[in-house]
């Protein structure tokens, strides 16, 4: 996971700019984001921000810090 090699394309239908983060494409589509391809998803900078500011990923991260806190 993490940072994507220059060219790229973010894998939202529609939008055509250049990824800058993959990431497993379940989750993506968890988000609620609509995306082409099988294993991973591309994001451009933009979808990446309302990736994270979905429901689904928010519910995640505070799953992840109650676990931290034990
Ligand atoms: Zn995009």
């Amino acid at each position: 996971m993490g940072r994507v090699s220059k060219g790229i394309k973010c894998s939202v239908i529609g939008c055509d700019k250049e990824a800058v983060r993959s990431l497993p494409i379940d989750k993506v589509t968890a988000a609620g984001l609509k995306v082409s391809g099988s294993r991973r998803a591309y994001l451009c900078k933009e979808h990446y921000k309302e990736y994270r500011r979905s429901p689904a990923v928010k519910r995640e991260k505070m799953i992840e810090r109650w676990r931290y806190r034990v």
